[in-house]
């Protein structure tokens, strides 16, 4: 089969799988790619469903993502944030404008009875997106991570205290009771090959892995799975990943990461200046970081070449 005729499913986050993604759009007609996504960090905030993930999916994919400041839209305006501040309104977490429109939608359609998935492709379609962007679950499901300063839900983390308390332990509240939503299985199974984007190991991808079908269709796979590494010289590229691992007990390198995808992936993209010396897996390099389009492109095509090599 041609290369542009496969079909590929990237399991994601937001931020680092979004590049991937977009990489993948670059070598690939659209309507051949599936993008799972996390929605344990989904959260409601004043009053609406904020789904981070899929929502810096979709802005990416449509060419709306603020790239710089690494969330929300460009060209935002703040009316709303500035009229809830002065109204004594909770303002630790950014709401722009035109972002707020995708949340009162949003939220108006889940309280209609209607799934997120049918949400979210809703406003793909209506955004001329051409990948498949299917939320993990429409089940809901909560990551709530274990700090010294106690409990914390996942935005408190991240976004209010700044990923700043020392973890100990995550989990993923209803992901073991969780169905994936309509399409994810089939999107595993029908797969010429998986990707695991380079996004959060522990915060991103586990909710992901955490809810048992898609864990069995993965570790059932037929197609191989290829995870691009989120180390790039021995350091994670933003975010806590990290220090998270740091935290954790888990040595900061690709064997950790290698270790931790352990019976659910073949292969592990690496960048050049990285090793891993795990054996059970087959490890390919190029270098990783994508900051331009051709970046994105080349890891796409770097992680698909892995899979086909584990294929034949
Ligand atoms: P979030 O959900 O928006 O925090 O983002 P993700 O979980 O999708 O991605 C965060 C991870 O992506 C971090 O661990 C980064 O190291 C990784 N990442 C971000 N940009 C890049 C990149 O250009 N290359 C690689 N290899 N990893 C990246």
């Amino acid at each position: 089969m041609s290369r542009a005729g496969r079909r590929i499913t990237c399991i994601t986050g937001g931020v680092g799988g979004a590049k991937l993604v977009l990489g993948l759009q670059q070598v690939l007609p659209p309507g051949n790619i599936t993008a799972i996504v996390n929605t344990g960090d989904d959260f409601r905030h004043l009053g609406f469903w904020v789904s981070p993930d899929i929502d810096t999916l979709l802005y990416t994919l449509s060419g709306k993502s603020n790239v710089a400041q690494g969330w929300g839209r460009e060209g935002e305006s703040w009316a709303f944030m500035a009229a809830l501040r002065e109204l004594g309104g909770e303002d630790w977490f950014q709401l722009g404008d035109g972002d707020l429109a995708l949340h009162v939608l949003r939220s108006l359609a889940l309280a209609s009875g209607k799934t997120l998935s049918a949400v979210t492709g809703g406003f793909a379609r209506r955004w001329g997106i051409g990948v498949t962007v299917l939320p993990m679950s429409d089940d809901s499901i909560a990551t709530v991570v274990n700090t010294e300063e106690g409990e914390l839900p996942f935005q408190r983390y991240f976004v209010e205290r700044r990923c700043e308390p020392r973890v100990s332990a995550i989990r993923f509240d209803g992901a073991s009771r969780a169905s994936p939503a309509p399409g994810v299985v089939e999107a595993i199974r029908g797969a010429d090959m998986v990707l695991i984007a380079p996004s959060n190991p522990f915060l991103s991808v586990d909710p992901i892995l955490a809810i048992p079908a898609i864990r069995t269709a993965l570790e059932g796979r037929s197609a191989p799975v290829v995870a691009v590494s989120p180390l790039v010289g021995g350091r994670a590229v933003k975010g806590p990943t990290a220090k998270l691992m740091e935290e954790l007990g888990i040595s900061v390198h690709n064997d950790s990461i290698a270790a931790h995808y352990e019976g659910l992936v073949d292969g592990l993209l690496i960048d050049s200046g990285d090793g891993c010396n795990d054996e059970a897996i087959r490890i390919a390099r190029t270098s990783t970081l994508m900051n331009s389009m051709a970046d994105k492109a080349r890891v796409a095509r770097a992680a698909m070449q892995l899979a086909e090599e584990l294929a034949t």
